[in-house]
C-alpha cells in the first residue's frame, strides 16, 4: 500500500506550484485510488465525498437550467429524490423504462445497472443510440460484471460505499469519464466546489480494491444459491435475480 499524505498544501517549485499544491484541487493518495478506479472501468476516475456528491456534482456541471434527465424508473430511491430538490434550480427529470429506448428530447440520459430494488438491467444500445449524453450508475454491477463505457456510456457513476469500499467503513462516491474533456470539465468544477472526496477515504478505497473481484464472486455465488432456494420456496411468488452480484428480491403473493 502506498502511504496515506494528508498533507492540504505542498510548496511552490521555483515559484511554480507542482502537480500537487492544494488539497481541494489534488490530493496524490486520491490520485492513486483515481488511476486504479480508472483501469477498472476504462476511463477517467474522479472521486467525490458520496455517491450523491458524484451525483450532484455530475448534473450541476453538465446540466443548464431548463435541460432534462430522463432518469430510469425503479431505481435507488435517493437518486430521485436529489433530482427532485435540483429542480428547484431548473433541472428537469422525467421517469422512463430503463428497459427500452429513453424518451426524446433528454439531455442526459440516467441508468442503474441493475436497478435497485427491482433489478432491470437498462437497454445500453437503445441509450447509446440516444443523442443525449448516458451516464450508467454502475453501483451493484461493479467494473467485475459491467465496465459501461465499453457499452458507449459517457460515464460510470458509483456509490464507493457500497461494493467498491465493502468494508463498512467508508462513504464515498466517483464518477468515471470516457472522454477526457468531459474529466477535465467535472475535476475544475470540483475543484472550484470543493465537493472533494478526503485522503482517507481515497486509501481506504485504495486497500478495498485489492480485494474487489475475490469480495464480489463470493457475493454473487451466495445471492445466486439464495435465489434458487427462494425460487424453489412455496410461500415466494417470484425471485429477481439479475444473474451476477449481491443483490436480489423477492415477492409474497
Ligand atoms: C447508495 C447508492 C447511491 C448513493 O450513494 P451514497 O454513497 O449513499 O451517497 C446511489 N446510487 C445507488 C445505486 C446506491 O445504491
Amino acid at each position: 500500500m502506498q502511504p496515506l499524505d494528508r498533507s492540504t498544501i505542498w510548496p511552490y517549485r521555483d515559484g511554480e506550484p507542482g502537480e500537487f499544491y492544494y488539497q481541494r484541487y489534488a490530493h496524490p493518495t486520491g490520485v492513486e485510488a483515481e488511476r486504479a478506479l480508472g483501469e477498472l472501468e476504462g476511463g477517467e476516475a474522479l472521486l467525490f465525498p458520496s455517491g450523491s456528491a458524484a451525483i450532484t456534482a455530475l448534473v450541476l456541471a453538465e446540466l443548464a437550467p431548463g435541460q432534462t434527465i430522463a432518469l430510469a424508473d425503479g431505481g435507488y430511491y435517493g437518486t430521485s429524490l436529489l433530482f427532485r430538490s435540483l429542480e428547484g434550480w431548473g433541472v428537469r427529470f422525467v421517469e422512463f423504462d430503463q428497459t427500452g429506448a429513453p424518451p426524446a428530447g433528454a439531455d442526459l440520459v440516467w441508468l442503474e445497472a441493475p436497478s435497485n430494488p427491482f433489478l432491470t438491467m437498462p437497454d445500453l444500445e437503445a441509450a447509446a443510440a440516444h443523442p443525449g449524453r448516458v451516464v450508467v450508475d454502475s453501483t451493484a454491477a461493479t467494473p467485475v460484471y459491467l465496465r459501461p463505457l465499453e457499452h458507449g456510456a459517457d460515464y460510470a457513476l458509483h456509490s464507493a460505499t457500497k461494493y467498491l469500499g465493502g468494508h463498512h467503513d467508508l462513504l464515498l462516491g466517483a464518477v468515471v469519464c470516457r472522454h477526457a474533456e468531459a474529466a477535465a470539465r467535472l475535476r475544475e468544477f470540483r475543484g472550484r466546489t470543493g465537493i472533494v472526496a478526503t485522503p482517507d477515504s481515497a486509501w481506504l478505497l485504495l486497500r478495498s480494491l485489492k480485494t474487489l473481484r475475490s469480495r464480489v464472486e463470493r457475493q454473487t455465488a451466495t445471492a445466486a444459491e439464495l435465489a434458487e432456494r427462494l425460487g424453489a420456496h412455496p410461500a415466494i411468488q417470484k425471485v429477481r435475480y439479475p444473474g451476477f452480484g449481491g443483490m436480489l428480491s423477492a415477492s409474497i403473493p
